[in-house]
């Protein structure tokens, strides 16, 4: 069984555990979001992700797993 990259629980479908999972889809909702109002590009994004204090931790653990290794999806 393959393990989430980030926390080491197992179970998991595309690298990521639920939570995690979870989390990345909360991301790229929010990026879509953001994207209609302004210029910010998706690293912009997660660079703002990763400073904000109410980001949570899963959160954070996402965005900074996809600011180094680049974006997974489209
Ligand atoms: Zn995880």
């Amino acid at each position: 069984m393959a393990r989430c990259s980030l926390c080491q629980r197992e179970g998991v479908e595309g690298g990521y555990c639920s939570y995690h999972m979870t989390a990345y889809a909360n991301l790229v909702e929010a990026f879509e979001a953001w994207k209609k109002s302004g210029e910010l590009t998706w690293n912009g994004f997660l660079g703002a992700v990763i400073q904000a204090k109410e980001t949570g931790g899963w959160a954070k653990d996402v965005a900074r797993d996809l600011f180094s290794n680049g974006y997974a999806g489209k």
